[in-house]
């Protein structure tokens, strides 16, 4: 089997991790149900990225896959692949865990669901808190953060982080912190290269993390997204330059960027594909190009959360109101989702 040797970028605290891992969200159905129906396939998948030399793993409470995430790392270690130490496993504290000893003890729910003795990342999922019934807690995401900080010093944690902060929560999170964040995980692609909170994140060594790091080039779903789809005549000359896959030179993109990377795949090829981006470099000029794609375009816009308190982006002015899905609220909503 072929490998791929992944570089690592250094946190704040000196930790190391890897600069492009392996997102396990499975996304929703039309009905906006998680696809929980391929969680066996993201177990295999996940067995094969380890084998290929993938190290960091991106989860979350909300995916409801710790249990499979947590089943294929213990696996791989009890098959002499890994150690524990080389895997950086990744998840997040969802919108009903916002109170400061609830923190904690989701971080301490995530290591029984995964099975390990500690996570090396924990990140409040979003700065909102929200219940299940869908009631504005209005919780201060500085109180989620210290009990995050808590769990820190407990050891349970080996860095800590936000995602979806914007620049101002940024800065009143780094003025009022004992612990500094180590990420924010945010959506940048090549519609959104959100330049001021990148430039901030990086001048405060807060790594950033790009979700949905392909925007709407991929989703099947998002047929309005702004070019470049998959398609695109300049992407698909530049890639052919290097040798590569336009989705290639997205990462490539982000990485030269100092931006970390968390491409979601249940495709064997695919998987390999990502990951096969660390040996060409992407020219100044063509960077350029490459920038020239920023629109400021959200390919994942929550607007059913635009109106709580701490929601983090531009709200969109006469839509019509959406109730927030049942599947981001409530956790036993269906065959297989009962996890806690
Ligand atoms: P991605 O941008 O990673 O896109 C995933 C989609 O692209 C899948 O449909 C996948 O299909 C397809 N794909 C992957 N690689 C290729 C390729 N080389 N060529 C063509 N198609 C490809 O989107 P995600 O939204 O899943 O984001 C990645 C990860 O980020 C998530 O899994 C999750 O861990 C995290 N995330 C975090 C969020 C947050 O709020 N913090 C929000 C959203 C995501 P297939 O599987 O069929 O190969």
């Amino acid at each position: 089997m072929s490998k791929v040797k992944i570089p690592n970028f250094k946190l704040n605290n000196g930790l190391e991790i890897p600069a492009l891992g392996y997102g396990t969200w499975l996304g929703v159905n039309d009905k906006i149900e998680f696809r929980i129906e391929d969680a066996p396939k993201l177990v295999e998948a996940m067995l094969y990225a380890i084998d290929l030399g993938y190290r960091h793993f991106d989860t979350a409470h909300l995916y409801r896959v710790e249990p499979e995430v947590g089943f294929a790392v213990r696996k791989k270690i009890e098959e002499g692949v890994v150690k524990r130490e080389d895997i950086f496993v990744t998840t997040k504290i969802w919108q009903h865990n916002h109170r400061l000893a609830d923190a904690e003890a989701s971080v301490r729910a995530s290591l029984r669901r995964m099975g390990l003795d500690y996570i090396d990342l924990v990140v409040i999922h979003w700065p909102m808190a929200i219940n299940e019934d869908g009631i504005d807690e209005k919780i201060d995401y500085l109180e989620t953060y210290r009990g995050l900080e808590n769990a820190y010093n407990a050891g349970l944690v080996k860095a800590i982080g936000v995602s979806n902060f914007n620049v101002e929560q940024m800065r009143r999170l780094l003025a009022n912190c004992t612990i500094r964040p180590a990420v924010n995980q945010i959506q940048v692609n090549l519609n959104l290269l959100e330049k001021d909170l990148v430039s901030l994140c990086q001048a405060e060594d807060v790594l950033v993390v790009s979700y949905s790091s392909f925007g709407g080039m991929t989703k099947a779903y998002d047929k309005t997204s702004p070019e470049p789809k998959i398609d695109n005549p300049i992407m698909t000359r530049m890639a052919n330059k290097y040798g590569k896959s336009v989705t290639q030179l997205v990462l490539r993109f982000l990485y030269q960027k100092r931006i970390a990377t968390i491409p979601k795949s249940l495709t064997k090829s695919r998987i390999l594909e990502n990951a096969s981006i660390f040996d060409f470099d992407i020219d100044s000029e063509d960077v350029a190009t490459l920038e020239k794609f920023d629109c400021g375009y959200r390919s994942d816009r929550p607007i059913f959360w635009q109106d709580y308190t701490h929601y983090p982006f531009e709200k969109i002015e006469n839509v019509p109101s959406m109730e927030i899905p049942l599947a981001l609220r409530k956790w036993k909503n269906g065959a297989n989702l009962d996890i806690d």
